[in-house]
């Protein structure tokens, strides 16, 4: 996005005319910024075996799973129905990586039934998992490297208190499945949180990954997760990946020469892809001046965007409709019934009642986290995409929220 003469411009788009177009609150994407950050990875782990598995769960609408596939990616799902929705999408089964945590195992039987690779996440799991298929379905499993990073408590999940994966300490137990039921494992899996500023922290993971792999002589792929950072706040960096993937590469082919054999190594990012490219803009409803701090309602709440409330995440606000306004303090809240503050103590350029407002960062866990809490519709997504909004969800409407409720007084009389 650009501000061009006074205007916001998403590839070349105005954006008030966007929201008119389609109606607030609404998320845009930017399909050109998506394109960028698969070539930025692509370009950072060059000369490696890459493959970049996209985690499904960060924007899961089928126009961007496509869109992701068409720039050469696979994809990671933590559901049945998340695959669904990638078979839709047109990957194949052999491209999709099913990371899920704690399922019923008919989940882990469904995925198998439809050829995914199952990403094993803990003993028991991997025990039945033996007993079941033994050698005849291929897997790989998720270690706990107990490595404490990430940008928030909640989605720190490499730890050694984390609920995911396998502690690394338990692998002679792990080892000790894989030859009782003779276990296909040709992968092995590590994730260690989200929002991860220190490359170290990756390569510590990778060099720990590269040790245990010396012990299973059939792997097809290393799969480091993801976790990358990018940037929320102006002038703050993300995970230098260029960095990352220079340092990686040594230990990959230092890694390679006493394998044997050039593994692939796989990525799962969800941030990295898609938090950038997205838009959210909803208007203000209402500006109120207290006694100590002025508010700017938003006609969304956390039921739209819950990222801040949830995490204490971080997303720049700014007013669309008015750039060279007087830059003045507001509190940009939600109208949910409790506390739904988007910022604290913000500069916003001054914003007047049926200003648009627009939060960046919102293309990751943002939709994909939305609610119908207080019986509010869920916004309309656009994809700007080749110079062209083009809508790829539906605003929700009254008919959504009640389609499958039952009235059982209509059968009781009361
Ligand atoms: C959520 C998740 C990711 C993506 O994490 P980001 O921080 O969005 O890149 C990758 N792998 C697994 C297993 C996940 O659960």
């Amino acid at each position: 996005m650009q501000l061009k003469e006074n205007q916001f411009e998403i590839q070349g788009l105005n954006v008030p005319d966007i929201c008119k177009e389609f109606g607030t609150p609404l998320y845009v994407y930017d399909a050109q910024k998506i394109k960028q950050q698969v070539e930025n990875l692509k370009k950072a782990f060059s000369g490696i075996n890459l493959k970049i598995k996209y985690a499904s769960k960060a924007l899961t609408n089928i126009s961007i799973l496509k869109l992701i596939k068409s720039y050469g990616c696979e994809v990671d799902v933590v559901s049945m129905n998340e695959a669904k929705m990638a078979f839709l999408a047109g990957y194949k089964s052999n491209e999709i990586l099913f990371t899920p945590s704690g399922v019923s195992f008919e989940e882990i039987e469904e995925a198998v039934e439809k050829g995914l690779m199952i990403n094993i996440d803990s003993i028991p799991l991997l025990e039945k998992f033996g007993q079941q298929y033994g050698s005849s379905i291929p897997c790989c499993f998720r270690v706990n490297p107990h490595i404490q990073a990430g940008g928030n408590f909640k989605i720190q999940t490499g730890h050694k208190d984390s609920k995911f994966g396998i502690s690394i300490l338990q692998m002679d137990e792990v080892n000790a499945i894989i030859s009782k039921y003779n276990i296909q494992l040709v992968g092995l899996h590590m994730h260690t949180g989200s929002d991860i500023k220190e490359f170290e922290a990756f390569i510590q993971g990778a060099e720990l990954m590269f040790n245990l792999a010396k012990n299973h002589p059939n792997l097809k792929f290393i799969d480091f997760g993801s976790g990358f950072k990018v940037p929320y706040k102006k002038d703050e960096e993300g995970t230098d990946i260029f960095a990352l993937g220079k340092l990686l590469k040594e230990s990959y082919d230092k890694f390679t020469e006493e394998y044997g054999r050039a593994v692939e190594i796989w990525f799962e990012p969800g941030k990295y892809l898609v938090s950038e490219c997205g838009h959210f803009f909803a208007p203000a409803n209402i500006v109120k001046q207290g006694p100590t701090s002025a508010f700017v309602g938003l006609d969304s709440g956390l039921n739209h965007l819950i990222r801040p409330m949830m995490y204490d995440a971080y997303h720049e606000i700014f007013n669309v409709s008015n750039p060279n306004g007087e830059l003045k303090r507001y509190n940009v809240v939600g109208y949910i019934c409790e506390t739904d503050n988007f910022g604290w103590d913000r500069e916003l350029n001054e914003v007047r009642p049926g200003d648009i407002i627009g939060l960046k960062n919102a293309g990751a866990y943002c939709f994909s986290m939305s609610s119908n809490y207080n019986s509010r519709v869920r916004p309309a997504e656009v994809l700007v995409i080749n110079g062209e909004a083009k809508l790829i969800r539906e605003r929700e409407t009254f008919e959504d929220l009640i389609e499958k409720q039952i009235d059982v007084f209509k059968e009781i009389p009361v």
